[in-house]
């Protein structure tokens, strides 16, 4: 691995509600914080909770679409549009190293450009996406995601977007977040400190704080992707930390 100095931060986002994409808030606001300290990427690439297919697939296209994959939300959230450009370079190289499949019918989903609309604005840097492989173990995709480390010295920009703890099920916005909630939360912070990835892999050992906020694991899985590009001389810091709706972590973090 190359000094640390050439080698792009990985980052993971816990998105919650799309409308995190416009509105002003403390996560939106601590998001456009990052974006302006971020080295500027080549390219970036995105793995959202969002696009799961049976074997990897990583976006082709010169120009994806903005998809506009929620329901209930206001007229001003389906107008939003995120024109950043494809990479079919990028995406080629991601094919190369963990055997994806080339996509042309997906694009860019809100866990990607909700996100990148508070961080990179302007749209101006290539976006490829990296489907979850939902035939594969979470240890088998920890390991697949492995192989994308020398992306980062290749000036490209790993996001992972997701949540650490996301049960829409419980969610309320009237209450305070729910003890197991910030249970799990605190948690996943210690042992994404002390670097045990064996045990966030197996969270299901975990107990019930866990069972409680990983109901279904498409929005915890982004996060072990940006965990196993973690280099022995990164560092971890933390940003957006809270809990939205009671039982939805917005903790997010930049390895660099
Ligand atoms: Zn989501």
């Amino acid at each position: 691995m190359a000094e640390k100095k050439d080698r792009m931060p990985v980052i993971f986002v816990g998105h919650g509600s799309p409308m995190n994409g416009i509105e002003d808030n403390e996560f939106s606001r601590a998001w456009e914080k990052v974006g302006r300290e971020l080295p500027r990427p080549r390219a970036i690439l995105s793995i959202s909770a969002h696009w799961e297919t049976d074997g990897p697939m990583a976006t082709a296209m010169e120009r994806p679409k903005t998809i506009h994959d929620f329901y209930g939300f206001p007229h001003e959230l389906y107008a939003q549009q995120y024109p950043a450009p494809g990479s079919p370079e990028l995406a080629r190289e991601v094919a190369h190293l963990v055997q994806a499949r080339p996509d042309n019918g997906w694009g860019l989903d809100h866990g990607t450009w909700a996100v990148l609309k508070r961080m990179f604005p302007e749209a101006e840097v290539p976006v490829v996406q990296l489907s979850l492989d939902r035939q594969a173990t979470f240890g088998q995709q920890h390991t697949l995601a492995q192989k994308l480390a020398p992306l980062r010295e290749k000036g490209v920009l790993v996001l992972g977007s997701g949540n650490i703890v996301h049960n829409l099920m419980m969610a309320d916005p009237s209450a305070e977040a729910y003890d197991w909630a910030n249970a799990f939360d605190e948690k996943v912070k210690g042992l994404i400190l002390k670097g045990d990835h064996r045990a966030l892999i197996h969270y299901e050992r975990l107990g019930e704080a866990a069972r409680l906020s990983i109901p279904t694991n498409e929005h915890y899985l982004p996060m072990l992707y940006i965990l196993a590009l973690k280099q022995k001389d990164d560092s971890v810091r933390f940003f957006g930390e809270g809990i939205a709706l009671a039982s939805v972590s917005m903790r997010s973090f930049v390895l660099s």
